[in-house]
């Protein structure tokens, strides 16, 4: 079946939905596609328009670029859907900047910003049905872009592929994390890509988190490559660390990536009259403040998990727990967030979007 939507997109739609086959009470994390999927090519020096086609695997030639040279960027976001099965998305402008940010990093040409907005827009619409409304889980969305031009000189392609694929998804992890402070390995450096979201930086985050996984921790403390004297992100992360009452996050920077979670986690925690601090925060700070009790919390903040709090951490083989706070920011603060996401809660802030 082939039908027009918005700003006459083509969509083919699926013969027939898979969702019968999906179990929404026991959704793990980016598993499972939801039926359609927008595909969106550049070719002959122009993004053509894209269309919504059934999810489906790709084609490639050996020679394709993103093969050899790793030229791809990605996206995640989330889509909710409240009580009244209206669908919302949370900053997905702030998305959509970011990839161009990406995309002018790794020599990709940057993307219509319509392309990207109507066009999610669209495959929500088609896709309504794929978005779980059970306590945590959302519609994980994926836009990314990688280089599907052929050949193996090492220059940048002249074709690419943006795809928005989408997982219905449950919580990411809702644990307690235990985190290792890297003096090693570095995920980013003065000039390199680490403010980008690109392929390549995940890749190299895994080998010292597996290291750090057979040392019996869940993630990494990403510190600054040249000295691993700051902290800089926990895991694929933003990081917040409280000390005393105050709530301290490193500035974004070439090497840190600029979160949509951190930047609203600040607004948020400013507006509970929460002190923020902006700074850079050395790992040797927070070891005085974890011994002389002053360290209170320290938390991830990201799309996927949200807010995940850190129960302790390991540097120069000494373990540190942090102490069971009654009442977290952590808890407060995610709260506050993913209330507003989900459309439980007054959005001041103007970040929802009505899809
Ligand atoms: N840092 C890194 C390295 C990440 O991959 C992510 C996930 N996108 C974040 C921080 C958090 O960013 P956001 O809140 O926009 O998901």
């Amino acid at each position: 079946m082939s039908d027009q939507l918005n700003y006459n997109m083509e969509v083919i739609k699926v013969e027939k939905s898979r969702i019968n086959d999906v179990d929404f009470n026991n959704l793990s994390f980016g598993k499972i596609f939801s039926d359609h999927m927008l595909i969106c090519t550049y070719k002959n020096g122009a993004w053509n328009a894209p269309k919504i086609v059934p999810y489906q695997s790709l084609t490639l030639d050996p020679s394709t670029k993103i093969f050899h040279y790793g030229q791809a960027i990605f996206e995640g976001l989330k889509a909710y859907k409240d009580s009244n099965n209206d669908v919302f998305l949370f900053r997905p402008d702030e998305n959509c900047k970011r990839l161009n940010i990406s995309a002018k990093r790794m020599a990709i040409p940057e993307l219509p910003e319509a392309y990207f907005m109507d066009g999610l827009k669209a495959l929500l619409q088609v896709d309504k049905d794929w978005i779980p409304t059970q306590d945590g889980s959302s519609l994980y969305v994926r836009p990314f872009i990688f280089a599907s031009g052929r050949g193996f000189h090492a220059s940048p392609s002249d074709e690419y592929t943006f795809i928005i694929a989408t997982a219905p998804s449950g919580p990411y992890f809702s644990g307690k994390v235990t985190v290792l402070i890297e003096e090693h390995y570095s995920r980013s450096a003065n000039g390199g890509v680490g403010y980008a979201k690109a392929a390549g930086n995940y890749a190299g985050q895994f080998y010292p988190t597996q290291l750090a996984v057979e040392k019996g921790y869940n993630q990494v403390i990403w510190t600054d490559d040249n000295t691993h004297e700051y902290i800089e992100e926990a895991g694929a992360m933003n990081i917040f660390i409280r000390i005393n009452d105050t709530l301290i996050t490193s500035p974004t920077s070439d090497r840190i990536l600029d979160g949509v979670t951190r930047k609203s986690i600040i607004d948020i925690a400013k507006s509970e009259g929460i002190p923020v601090d902006v700074r850079k925060i050395t790992v040797s700070e927070v070891i005085e403040a974890a011994n002389n009790g002053t360290l209170k919390e320290i938390f991830g903040a990201g799309t996927a998990a949200v807010v995940s709090p850190i129960s302790g951490f390991g540097f120069k083989n000494k373990d540190y727990i942090l102490p069971e706070l009654e009442n977290p920011y952590a808890n407060k603060l995610k709260k506050r967030i993913t209330d507003i996401q989900t459309n439980k809660a007054e959005d001041a802030f103007g970040w929802r979007v009505k899809v």
